[in-house]
């Protein structure tokens, strides 16, 4: 197989085009990045022999003479038997760099075994009163999936058969003058048997990006500030890794009436003169309905009562916070004569000095 046509470049390529190359197929078939792959190890050697040859001044310039790519004997142990150090070529700073490169963009240890898939974030806004009762709600959501056309293998199916390049031998046999070269087939690395390819839509990957809606439920209760996770929902793993989660930043908009203190909802309620002096009960329109609170005679402005489970409710125990009520005296308009004499009269029968305490 032409040495340029496996790293994908034209004849007469730069030294940099070169390793340009054969960093991006290193990234791609690198044995580390692709354990247990036989497929991947098989492509990722005749990268390295191309590269090697290539990068070689002497090398290259008795391969474009139409010499053979490589002289030494042809390897047949596994990946692992490779002595880096021990080659002809001083490639190794590169082969570092890269293979810091490899690892840092997959940010696995040297053998990487499946990976979960990240996280992903979102923030939802809801009103006071979807936020106090619990919701449903359709949320968009862009994710890293499995490929569909490949189900997660980045690798096309093939049908099983020969290798066109052999048919089916194994070898290939070249002959220049009167020898006659047989060296392991590179089509099919040497199995004789077609060999699938990368999946294209996905680059062989395995992963596709998607849009998709997610029906997010919201807890009754949920507060402003508080995340909602959905499982699994973030992006796919990788290599059989569990997917990562959704997370939802809720946003509660604040309320007219109610204020929310943990679980228990805060409001200030108008009360008039005579309810607060003679005692009164008063409809309370309570997010879940309307409350009755009784207002005991000689209640005073500022005052608090607190009707027990009528909050919100929690999401961590299910358990209703208080709604407290705090009393706010109103002064009447006194529009006409008959209520301010009313008033002269009761402030001649009440004499008390109502400052007291401050004075
Ligand atoms: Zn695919
Ligand atoms: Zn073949």
């Amino acid at each position: 197989m032409d040495l340029y046509v496996v790293l994908g470049l034209q004849h007469g390529a730069s030294e940099p085009d070169i390793k340009r190359a054969y960093r991006r197929l290193a990234r791609r078939f690198h044995p580390d990045i692709n354990p247990g792959d036989r497929m991947a190890e098989a492509r990722f050697r005749q990268i390295l022999d191309a590269y090697e040859t290539l990068m070689d001044p002497d090398r290259r310039s008795r391969y474009d003479s139409g010499g053979t790519a490589d002289p030494r004997a042809p390897r047949v142990s596994g990946f692992e038997g490779f002595d880096f150090s021990a080659r002809g070529v001083d490639y190794s700073a590169s082969f570092g760099d890269l293979f810091a490169e490899v690892l840092s963009e997959r940010g696995t240890s040297k053998t990487p075994g499946p990976e979960r898939g990240a996280d992903l974030h979102h923030t939802i806004q809801l009103s006071f009163d979807d936020a106090f009762a619990g919701v449903q709600r359709p949320l968009a959501v862009t994710r890293r999936e499995t490929c569909r056309t490949c189900a997660g293998t980045g690798l096309t199916r093939v049908s099983a058969g020969p290798c066109p390049l052999c048919q089916g031998s194994g070898a290939v046999r070249s002959v220049r003058g009167h020898m006659v070269f047989s060296r392991s087939c590179q089509g099919c690395a040497g199995t004789g048997q077609q060999r699938p390819r990368p999946c294209e839509p996905c680059s062989g990957i395995g992963q596709e990006t998607r849009s998709e809606t997610v029906q997010v439920r919201m807890p009754a209760g949920v507060a402003d500030g508080d995340r909602v996770r959905v499982t699994g929902k973030g992006n796919a793993g990788i290599r059989g890794g569990l997917p990562g989660d959704l997370f939802i930043t809720v946003q509660v908009a604040p309320h007219d009436v109610f204020r929310r203190e943990g679980d228990d909802l805060h409001m200030v309620l108008p009360v008039a003169i005579h309810e607060a002096a003679l005692g009164a009960r008063i409809d309370i329109p309570a997010p879940d309905g309307t409350a009755r609170l009784r207002v005991p005679p000689g209640t005073q402005s500022g005052q608090r009562f607190r009707l027990r489970e009528r909050g919100a409710t929690s999401t961590r125990d299910g358990r209703r916070g208080d709604l407290v009520i705090e009393v706010r005296l109103m002064m009447p308009k006194l529009l006409d004569e008959r209520s301010k004499e009313l008033l002269r009269e009761f402030g001649r029968i009440n004499g008390e000095n109502v400052r007291e305490s401050v004075s």
